[in-house]
């Protein structure tokens, strides 16, 4: 499907050399905030017996009109609509293919506040899985990522379309319910069932606003945690949620230090309904229901935690969401990489503080594996403005490449400078939407270094060096005793050069030396003056730089050439 994309591509390209004028790369057309926004939502759900319908449901979106409009074009799935208010007065809509189209009756003009209000029922398509736990006990829990919140709350699906939002959750009495924000309110209504009132107060993004609806065993942890955290899961899973779910309270603690205060009323830890490892919904994350499951014989256990270090991981990246996703979130799908390649990066320097350097340096050489052979395939930037199928978007170019980005920033600017930057950035985006460009000028400013070739060629162009060093030692020109190494580093990389510098270790019997080769070209000569012939020379030895490296051609010069 993508390879056949990627062609169509290069076919268009060829008929754009030849008609410059007649056609035009696709871009792919994201639904941004346009003629309105949504502000605030409150959703009232009441869920049956079995929790495998919604019986009622109402939606009101409190709507800023920004361009003067007849018409509010919500994403709304294929749910039964039983009626639709504009500040309370029955309106007319039209309900095909995904959109909600309600017609206001009166061109509103940029300023005027609205309040839409949607009733509908039914059993969602998807968003939210009406589903048994694996203990086989009826659940309903969100699960929206990329765009798929629609399919049972009426919004405007897309991640920068950020809005606070209520929720009225009204299930039978023995489930729990959870969701985003503070808990405010648990009511029992005239038929024995619970109304549960959740409140979040910042604006998250569509993706992130969920319920879980089950017969969850919940747990506090003992030990003092930066935010209210809990653990939902199935009951089978009791025995394992404090032990397994144990690097939450380090995690937090340390995000917190490190980026800016964590960003939500609470925490929720959910063994749920997910098709992804882990969804990382705005304060209540959900986990996939095998993650305490058995471990597989080859995983690597942690030594803090006593539980694989893979589970570490995800529980690291999924909480790095908070900050990056959640509270700063990609202002376009072309930015993912601000999310995805964040927690991804977050997760391994949880591991390097709290696990090992050794750990760390393993999971960043994964990293690298994965990226590169995303790579082998997919000749795409990290900035992909053109795929559609937003799922193809869940690549090594947004996760590890994503992260080694962030790794190669922080080795080039050191950590104050990388740090520094990384919280200004999230002061300056929490609980809003960045673009690359705004990290780009964050780390400017905190490093006063020019980062706009690092920029262009990491995340606007596509591929990673592969740098090939070559060496001769003998003689220097001009009759002297003196010795020299003579190093050509050759980048063979299709496309344009990496000007990144690339650390060099020269060994030789009486020590080893580091010198920085800064390619300015495809190909850099640089002499040097050395005693003796290196026993051994190795192209970034501390890992610094994403690449594929070779040292060959191994010679030594003759005297005067
Ligand atoms: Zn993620």
């Amino acid at each position: 499907m993508n390879r056949s994309h990627r062609f169509f591509q290069i076919s268009l390209f060829v008929l754009l050399v030849f008609y410059p004028c007649s056609v035009s790369f696709a871009v792919r057309v994201e639904r941004l905030i346009d003629t309105w926004q949504p502000k605030h939502y409150v959703v009232n759900i009441t869920l049956n017996d079995r929790l495998s319908e919604i019986t009622s449901a109402s939606a009101r979106i409190d709507v800023l009109i920004l361009k003067l409009t007849k018409v509010v074009d919500l994403d709304f799935g294929e749910l039964a609509i039983d009626a639709v208010t504009v500040n309370s007065k029955t309106a007319t809509y039209i309900h095909r293919d995904g959109k909600l189209k309600i017609d206001l009756a009166e061109s509103a003009s940029p300023g005027t506040q609205l309040q839409i209000s949607v009733q509908y029922h039914g059993k969602p398509k998807d968003g939210l899985i009406l589903t048994n736990d694996k203990d086989g006990k009826p659940s309903a829990v969100g699960d929206n990522w990329p765009n798929r919140v629609h399919h049972w709350i009426p919004t405007l699906d897309h991640p920068s379309a950020k809005a606070t939002v209520t929720f009225n959750i009204t299930a039978p009495a023995g489930n729990e319910v959870v969701a985003n924000g503070k808990l405010d309110n648990v009511q029992t209504t005239a038929n024995g069932s619970r109304t549960w009132t959740y409140s979040e107060g910042v604006p998250i993004p569509p993706y992130c606003m969920i319920i879980g609806v089950g017969q969850f065993a919940r747990f506090e942890p003992k030990e003092r945690s930066i935010t209210l955290l809990s653990y939902y899961v199935p009951q089978s899973d009791g025995p394992l949620a404090i032990k397994g779910f144990a690097p939450s309270i380090p995690t937090l603690a340390y995000f917190s230090e490190t980026v800016g205060p964590y960003p939500y009323e609470k925490l929720a830890m959910i063994v749920g309904a997910t098709r992804f490892g882990g969804m990382e919904n705005s304060s209540a994350i959900v986990f996939t229901s095998n993650l305490f499951g058995p471990r597989p014989p080859q995983a690597k256990i942690s030594q803090t935690y006593g539980i694989p270090i893979g589970t570490v991981s995800l529980i690291a990246h999924e909480i790095a969401h908070q900050w990056f996703g959640d509270s700063v979130t990609e202002s376009t799908w072309a930015d993912l990489w601000l999310s995805e390649g964040f927690a991804t990066y977050f997760a391994g320097l949880f591991l390097q503080r709290y696990e090992s350097e050794e750990a760390f340096q393993s999971y960043m050489k994964e990293a690298a594996t994965s990226a590169l052979a995303y790579e082998k395939s997919n000749r795409i930037p990290i900035h992909d403005r053109d795929t559609e199928d937003l799922f193809k978007l869940l690549n090594g170019n947004n996760y590890q490449k994503g992260a080694w980005v962030l790794h190669m920033l922080r080795a080039r600017l050191g950590d104050d400078a990388f740090f520094r930057g990384i919280r200004s950035y999230y002061q300056a985006h929490a609980n809003a939407t960045a673009s690359t460009e705004d990290l780009r000028k964050a780390l400017e400013k905190s490093s006063g270094q020019d980062l706009r070739a690092f920029f262009q060629r990491w995340i606007y162009d596509s591929g990673h060096p592969q740098y090939e060093l070559s060496w001769q030692f003998g003689l220097a020109k001009g009759g002297t005793r003196n010795r020299e190494l003579r190093l050509t580093l050759k980048q063979l990389q299709p496309g344009n050069v990496f000007l990144d510098p690339v650390p060099v270790t020269l060994r030789t019997s009486s020590g080893s030396r580091d010198i920085l080769l800064k390619p300015t070209a495809a190909t850099t000569v640089e002499t040097i003056q050395l005693r003796e012939q290196p026993s051994g020379i190795e192209i970034d030895p501390r890992n610094t730089l994403l690449k594929e490296a070779k040292v060959v051609g191994i010679q030594t010069k003759a005297a005067g050439v």
